[in-house]
């Protein structure tokens, strides 16, 4: 059955109206995704293919991590950190793609955007899927186990 036909509205074009040139505003950043985009005010650096943005607030650091397709703590970062297992606490926010923690007595624990994330240290990671992982995570550096109030290792209580 034939609905109504839409009405064709007349789309204004801001910033073309008036003068002959328009503004040369033509910011890549604006059109992209912003969960990725890169971040003004934060430093910026690669590790074990990882891209890591950090800023600081307050005492805290935060942090945005985006991990590949494909990686895995024990083969990209291992290398770097030099460690067993990764020894961090991590705190945040999985804004996107999903990541599977193993610790050392077998446990996997599955993480799915959009998830709060609690991981203790002593961790395998990986991500899984076909898309990056996206993590906001707070910090407090050397102190973070302490002062989130996180275990010093995985255990079951
Ligand atoms: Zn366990």
């Amino acid at each position: 059955m034939a609905k109504k036909k839409a009405v064709h509205k007349k789309v204004s074009k801001p910033g073309m109206a008036g003068k002959g040139k328009a503004a040369p505003v033509r910011r890549s950043a604006g059109s992209q995704d912003p969960l990725i985009a890169p971040m003004k005010g934060a430093t910026s650096r690669e590790i074990g293919h990882v891209q890591l943005e950090v800023a600081r607030a307050g005492t805290a650091r935060v942090k945005r991590m985006i991990y590949p397709t494909g990686f895995r703590w024990s083969v990209d970062m291992k290398p770097v950190v030099g460690t067993a297992l990764c020894m961090h606490a991590h705190v945040g926010f999985l804004a996107r793609g999903e990541i599977h923690i193993g610790y050392a007595d077998g446990c996997v624990v599955e993480y799915k955007a959009p998830q709060v994330v609690a991981i203790d240290p002593g961790h395998d990671g990986w991500v899984v899927g076909k898309a990056p992982a996206v993590l906001i995570e707070f910090d407090f550096e050397g102190d973070t186990v302490n002062r989130l109030g996180m275990p010093r290792a995985h255990r079951h209580s």
